[in-house]
């Protein structure tokens, strides 16, 4: 009998998940499995709900944003008895690996149910905030970043005409890996990012120094986690003499069409995730290290923290004068 590949979607939706799943199914197929997907990230082990994945179920999709299997956050998941559900699914599909497609949290519970079920885990590093240890990029990524700059573009234009300053918030999560190349990528004159903590007088200071230089507008680019933009886009209003302004950036960040440089690290890690499958190593997680495809543990990948280079803050503030 064939050996069967499961394969899970999971957390927050990426750009470039589809174009991992449709590479996984295809080079899978290739390799002799057979190819399920589970549906509603870990719900689908949870509630025994998936579907046959063929080469031709897989069609048309590598440009499609978001997931065909659908994707959920699910905290029944790491409710007692979750895990050993999930076990149990694997095991009546007669599941050998099962390829996880997410995030961190995604990994993390990879590694619960790694220590439950016999089937081996695979994890492919999905997440528009490129903050999964043990690779240089995530898939979607590079897509959320183009999206942001996008947007950004076109609120630097108003910002210049109306000689205003906009904070504009982009997702990211607790981390600023997505706020920090997007600033650089717009030419922000301020990044504010939850490993560079910034006080009000701090930032306002900055502000000030830009308008001694000339500068009447301008955009200031921060993470979600750094903090609250609502109050500091208030509280700014009323300590400057300048119009501020307050855009949200939002879920346009999440969806669209992959980029090709998404759907080429989908395409690569599928085809990695795959090879580690056939030489019946598991628990691994790919990513890309220094140019190039590797397999790291998933034990690592899952607990560690990825480092952000902070250096590239000190090259925005060069670029920023
Ligand atoms: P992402 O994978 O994008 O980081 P989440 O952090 O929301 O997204 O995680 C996705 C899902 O993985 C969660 O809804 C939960 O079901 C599971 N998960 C997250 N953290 C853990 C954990 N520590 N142990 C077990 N399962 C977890």
């Amino acid at each position: 009998m064939a050996k069967t590949i499961g394969i899970v979607t999971s957390g927050g939706d990426a750009p470039g998940m589809n174009a991992a799943i449709r590479a996984v199914t295809r080079i899978g197929h290739a390799k002799g499995f057979q190819v399920i997907g589970f549906e509603r990230g870990w719900d689908g082990l949870l509630t025994n709900t998936f579907k046959k994945l063929t080469p031709r179920s897989v069609g048309g999709i590598i440009q499609l944003g978001g997931t065909i299997l659908h994707t959920l956050r699910c905290p029944v998941f790491e409710e007692e008895g979750g895990v050993e559900k999930a076990a149990e699914t694997l095991s009546i599909n007669n599941v050998d690996n099962l390829v996880v497609i997410g995030g961190d949290g995604s990994f993390r519970g990879a590694l619960d149910l790694s220590r439950e079920s016999d089937a081996l885990m695979i994890g492919i590093p999905a997440t528009i905030d490129n903050d999964v240890y043990g690779t240089d990029e995530t898939i979607g990524f590079d897509t959320a970043v183009n999206t942001a700059v996008g947007s950004i573009d076109k609120i630097r234009d108003t910002a210049i005409s109306h000689e205003r300053i906009f904070i504009v918030e982009v997702m990211g999560r607790k981390r600023g890996f997505l706020a920090l190349e997007v600033g650089i990528c717009v030419g922000a004159e301020v990044i504010l990012i939850p490993e560079n903590p910034m006080n009000l007088a701090d930032i306002v200071k900055l502000m000030e120094e830009n308008a001694k230089k000339g500068k009447r507008a301008g955009i200031i680019v921060a993470a979600e986690g750094f903090g609250n933009t609502s109050k500091i886009a208030q509280e700014m209003q009323r300590q400057t003499e300048s119009e501020i302004r307050l855009s949200i950036l939002g879920y346009a960040q999440r969806g669209g069409s992959p980029t090709a440089r998404s759907r080429l690290l989908a395409s690569l890690f599928a085809e990695k995730a795959v090879d580690l499958i056939c030489q019946e190593q598991g628990n691994m997680t790919v990513g890309l290290q220094n140019g190039a495809i590797a397999g790291v543990e998933l034990e690592k990948s899952a607990k560690n923290r990825k480092p952000l280079d902070l250096r590239l803050l000190k090259v925005a503030e060069m670029l920023a004068t």
